[in-house]
């Protein structure tokens, strides 16, 4: 199965990519998770990405899109992956097509958790409590839902286009947020 994760920060994807994954062993590849990662190891990757990330900018397509490029030709996603904040442009979206394209895959599911602003940034600032993102204050976190509003939300009419788009509210608890999640994606296996 390849699926795409798609909503706000602070919508709950980590949160739910961890359920899902577990659940239907596939790999889960978070591009902020990597790019997190190239900042605490200081590498150069990293330290580009950084100057965007702490103004809850996008980093260029052509940085992630090579990323992204490598990630799913290991042999954990060959079969399957979970893209957790990819693709979040339209460039993006279309860079990620031709590459399955040219080996004669696609995506099944696009998978979109939908929560409002207010609640967003009230989350977002619960989460800063407890893991200290630098991009999760008040001021970046509007800079980046307002990203994702003018961006990445377009992309649903993408997807929508191509009738793999499905619309889940996520403004239930963890649970029954994933109990939607998973009646999507038990009926793609049916
Ligand atoms: P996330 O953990 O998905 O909220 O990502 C944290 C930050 O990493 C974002 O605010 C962006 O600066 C950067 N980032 C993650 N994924 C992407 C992407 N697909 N395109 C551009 N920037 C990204």
């Amino acid at each position: 199965m390849r699926l795409i994760l798609f909503g706000p920060p602070g919508a709950g994807k980590g949160t739910q990519a961890v359920r899902i994954t577990q659940k239907y062993a596939t790999a889960h590849i978070s591009t902020g998770d990597m790019l997190r990662a190239a900042v605490k190891n200081g590498t150069e990757l990293g330290q580009l990405a950084k100057s965007y990330m702490d103004k809850g900018e996008l980093v260029p397509d052509g940085v992630v899109i090579g990323i992204i490029k490598d990630r799913i030709g290991e042999n954990d996603a060959k079969s399957g992956f979970m893209l957790d904040g990819f693709p979040r442009t339209v460039p993006q979206a279309e860079a990620l097509s031709e590459m399955l394209n040219s080996t004669g895959a696609s995506i099944d599911a696009v998978v979109s958790i939908e929560v409002n602003d207010e609640e967003i940034v009230k989350r977002i600032l619960e989460r800063q409590k407890i893991e200290g993102r630098e991009d999760d204050t008040e001021d970046v976190v509007r800079n980046r839902l307002k990203v994702y509003r003018n961006q990445t939300e377009p992309l649903k009419s993408y997807y929508a286009e191509e009738g793999v788009l499905h619309e889940v509210d996520g403004m239930g608890s963890i649970d029954d947020v994933f109990g939607k999640i998973d009646s999507v994606l038990a009926d793609l296996r049916a």
